[in-house]
């Protein structure tokens, strides 16, 4: 193969993946107002239905825009030679390959970044606030980017500075010592992600004594699930969304509702939420997942190690040194087919998962108080409750609400 070709053939999968990702919108908008399931009928009140498809036309016309305009910018920073200007910008800071790969990247990610500020202001301070979601201030918009931006400088400048360092001194055989070092990078961030990276933006205090947390121990005592591994976060201080999720393991593992869950569901539908997640937990499901992951990290990067010394790859993108980090980009693309396929793989398990939790929350509690707090959630949500099929099996991580009730209904 020769390096213009090459270059077309990276050129051609992101514009293929530009198109399938359009095509799934596309065939999904048009179902936006199908007829309501019989199931979901009481969802929503007539009023609040239309408000719902308003919602999704605004997300969709957004997210067809916003992605017109950044494939353009990505089209034109491959024809312009943009990859090999970046790297002349970084070398001539300096010979160290190492310090090159992280001014590289980094000069990259902090651009596509700021590029990318003005869709996402957008997206909560017209959309997201058009439909009484926001209650984000601007200040704690503009202080979520700079904590996530400097997050990212030390993690990511960290973990890459190893691997290249890695690569330099053991060459192709790196893909095993970065596998180790990312699999226990994973490990120790999914154990102790509440405690490290999500005070950085929430606050998280335990279930406080009253009615609720009453309720909640005769079922917690039943299951064998310590109340004080169940927290509430401040949720309320972005969004009106609601939202409950399970993370961690061994000591470290953890529930944490958000308070605008609580707001929003009676005691009983709190507790079938919370009794979903216990589900996740029982069903060891972030064990799987983490496992799965690790097995896909290191497929991965044995990929990565077949191509990454290939001079090809720089002479594509018409960088004259070759080098680690042009040979990423470079990689990252053409694996992306793969990192669909992989990805559409991980929402099959998850979907499998969730089933799992919500016959768990069924057989130790109670399925029509499930339902009850799915259908209030989906309403405060302003929930697409007719998506297109092709649409669930690609992205959705969850069932839908209809497939969800069917079978908690079984
Ligand atoms: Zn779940």
């Amino acid at each position: 193969m020769t390096p213009n070709a090459l270059f077309y053939l990276l050129i051609l999968i992101i514009v293929i993946v530009f198109l399938i990702d359009s095509l799934l919108d596309f065939l999904n908008a048009r179902h936006y107002n199908n007829q309501i399931p019989e199931e979901l009928a009481n969802v929503y009140p007539e009023e609040e239905y239309q408000k719902s498809i308003a919602y999704k036309m605004a997300n969709y016309k957004f997210k067809l825009v916003s992605s017109i305009i950044s494939l353009a910018i990505m089209l034109l920073f491959f024809f312009l030679d943009g990859f090999a200007w970046v790297d002349n910008i970084a070398r001539s800071f300096s010979d160290n390959s190492i310090i090159v790969g992280l001014l590289f990247f980094g000069i990259i990610m902090i651009s596509s970044d700021i590029l990318s500020t003005p869709a996402a202001y957008y997206k909560i301070f017209t959309i997201e606030e058009k439909f009484g979601f926001n209650k984000m201030s601007i200040r704690t918009f503009f202080i979520d980017k700079i904590k996530s931006i400097i997050m990212m400088i030390i993690v990511g400048g960290g973990l890459l500075a190893l691997i290249i360092w890695f690569y330099q001194i053991t060459g192709n055989s790196f893909w095993v010592y970065a596998w180790v070092l990312v699999s226990i990078f994973t490990l120790s961030m999914n154990m102790f992600y509440a405690k490290l990276i999500v005070p950085i933006f929430n606050k998280q205090t335990p279930l406080e004594s009253g009615e609720l947390r009453d309720t909640i121990e005769a079922y917690s005592k039943k299951v064998g699930f310590r109340l004080k591994d169940i927290f509430v976060i401040d949720g309320s201080k972005r969004s009106t969304k609601a939202n409950a999720y399970f993370s961690g393991f061994g000591s470290e593992k953890r529930i944490t509702l958000y308070d605008t869950l609580i707001k929003d569901l009676d005691k009983e539908e709190i507790v079938a939420v919370l009794a979903h997640e216990v589900g996740h937990y029982k069903k060891r499901h972030v064990i799987i997942n983490l496992a799965l992951s690790i097995v896909l990290t290191g497929l991965t990067l044995w990929f990565l190690s077949l191509f990454i010394a290939n001079p090809l790859l720089s002479e594509a993108l018409a960088v004259k040194t070759p080098s680690f980090h042009i040979g990423l980009i470079a990689f990252g693309i053409l694996y992306s087919p793969i990192s669909e396929i992989t990805g559409l793989i991980m929402n099959i398990v998850s979907r499998a998962f969730e089933y799992q939790a919500d016959n768990y929350a069924k057989n130790t509690y109670n399925n029509e108080a499930l339902i009850n707090s799915l259908k209030k959630l989906s309403k405060n949500n302003l929930s697409n409750l007719t998506p297109h099929p092709a649409m669930v099996f690609i992205h959705y991580s969850h069932p839908t609400l209809l497939q969800r009730i069917k079978n908690l209904r079984k």
